[in-house]
């Protein structure tokens, strides 16, 4: 039986994008695959009045596993000994962005650990160089917390977008998945500086990391309608066996998808990713993310050799369509599911025209973009 308040608290959403914290709550509660596929039928029809049906890829730069940080569920956290650790050379990231733009990317996200080798000085050079190289290419860090000052020198850098995952919204739970020296409140006054300095910015959340519950959700939900991000990035949290949490069960594909529908209709026009973390606990993972409202997928373009090295989890996926080789085979798969796969940055889109609203298509990027044959 669906549960007749949940489905309307879900038209309600898809039609204010905006609800209490008591309501998402009810909603994560309510969860189950008859609810979910209403919301993922309403997060469809939003996604394609921004999107139509294209789907947008980024290359993914793993350039450093030195961290140091000691989040409890990461596995290259700062106390994993038991890792090989690495850093790619700028001429190796450069040569991933030249392969990466061949195959069709034309955004290249550079992803780390907080390695203090990446000074300011080294990350601005090497910004420069990719964005010399590939000026029409967006460029997208992911290099965890640093200064307002820092940030700012990267950006004016070239420096188009940065991610940084709140990681939970509720301090408790925050201090119970990372050490003392991190706090909810730095994570928190470091989005609010990228998005003033001008980055498109990307925040989000691991679903069912260990002493999560419907309240963590819920708020996790909430942060997102008032932060409003262009970008959120969620996807299951997936034990790695040299952590605290190596014991903890992984999150759950199934409510991921949910709530990558319910995130579709807090911000109908949001970069959402169906994320590697979904792909990696469930074969179908990028198809199920895409058809609950994701539209975009970051294929892992570092080296080979170091692919499984970066390993935050175990039995993280970087082969097949997780792979900047596997393009023309996602490219197929989510044709088959009724998508397309653009050579194209990706950029949030503009507002909507209001006379133009409902029309598929309605701008002119995602429909104009070149598909990847
Ligand atoms: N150092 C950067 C990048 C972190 S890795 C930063 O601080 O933002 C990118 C994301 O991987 C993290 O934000 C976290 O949400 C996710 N992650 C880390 N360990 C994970 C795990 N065990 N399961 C699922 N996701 C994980």
């Amino acid at each position: 039986m669906v549960n007749a308040a949940a489905l309307s608290l879900v038209d309600q959403l898809a039609e204010r994008h905006s609800l209490s914290l008591g309501d998402y709550q009810r909603l994560i509660e309510a969860f189950s695959p008859d609810l979910a596929a209403h919301a993922a039928a309403r997060a469809d029809v939003q996604r394609r009045r921004y999107f139509g049906n294209a789907v947008f890829v980024r290359g993914l730069i793993e350039i450093s596993n030195y961290c140091r940080n000691d989040c409890y569920y990461c596995g290259i956290r700062r106390s994993d000994s038991g890792i090989r650790r690495y850093r790619l050379t700028p001429t190796q990231i450069l040569s991933c962005c030249d392969r990466g733009y061949e195959l069709g990317f034309r955004t290249f996200v550079l992803q780390g650990g907080e390695d203090a080798l990446f000074d300011d000085a080294r990350l601005v050079s090497l910004i420069l160089r990719v964005k010399r190289s590939h000026p029409d290419c967006a460029v997208t860090l992911s290099l965890g917390e640093r200064s307002y000052e820092s940030y700012r020198r990267l950006f004016d850098a070239g420096a188009d977008r940065y991610l940084l995952r709140h990681e939970t919204a509720t301090p408790a739970h925050y201090a119970r998945l990372h050490p003392r020296s991190l706090s909810l409140e730095h994570r928190l006054s470091c989005l609010r500086n990228l998005k003033d300095i001008g980055f498109v910015v990307g925040a989000g959340f691991m679903v069912g990391s260990p002493y999560q519950g419907r309240a963590e959700l819920a708020a996790d939900l909430k942060l997102i309608e008032t932060l409003h991000p262009q970008m959120c990035g969620i996807g299951p949290f997936v034990p790695h066996h040299a952590t605290p949490f190596r014991d903890f069960p992984r999150g759950s594909a199934e409510l991921s998808c949910y709530l990558l529908s319910l995130l579709r209709l807090i911000k109908p026009d949001l970069l959402l990713p169906a994320t590697t973390a979904l792909a990696s606990i469930d074969p179908r993972g990028c198809e199920r993310g895409i058809l609950a409202g994701a539209n975009v997928i970051m294929p892992n373009l570092s080296p080979k050799e170091v692919r499984g090295d970066y390993a935050l989890y175990d039995h993280k996926a970087s082969t097949g369509v997780e792979a900047a080789e596997g393009l023309h085979e996602l490219s197929r798969r989510m044709e088959a599911i009724g998508f397309r796969v653009v050579v194209d940055r990706g950029d949030p889109p503009p507002p909507l025209c209001p006379s133009r609203v409902g029309a598929r298509h309605a701008h002119g990027a995602p429909a104009q973009a070149k598909p990847v044959t």
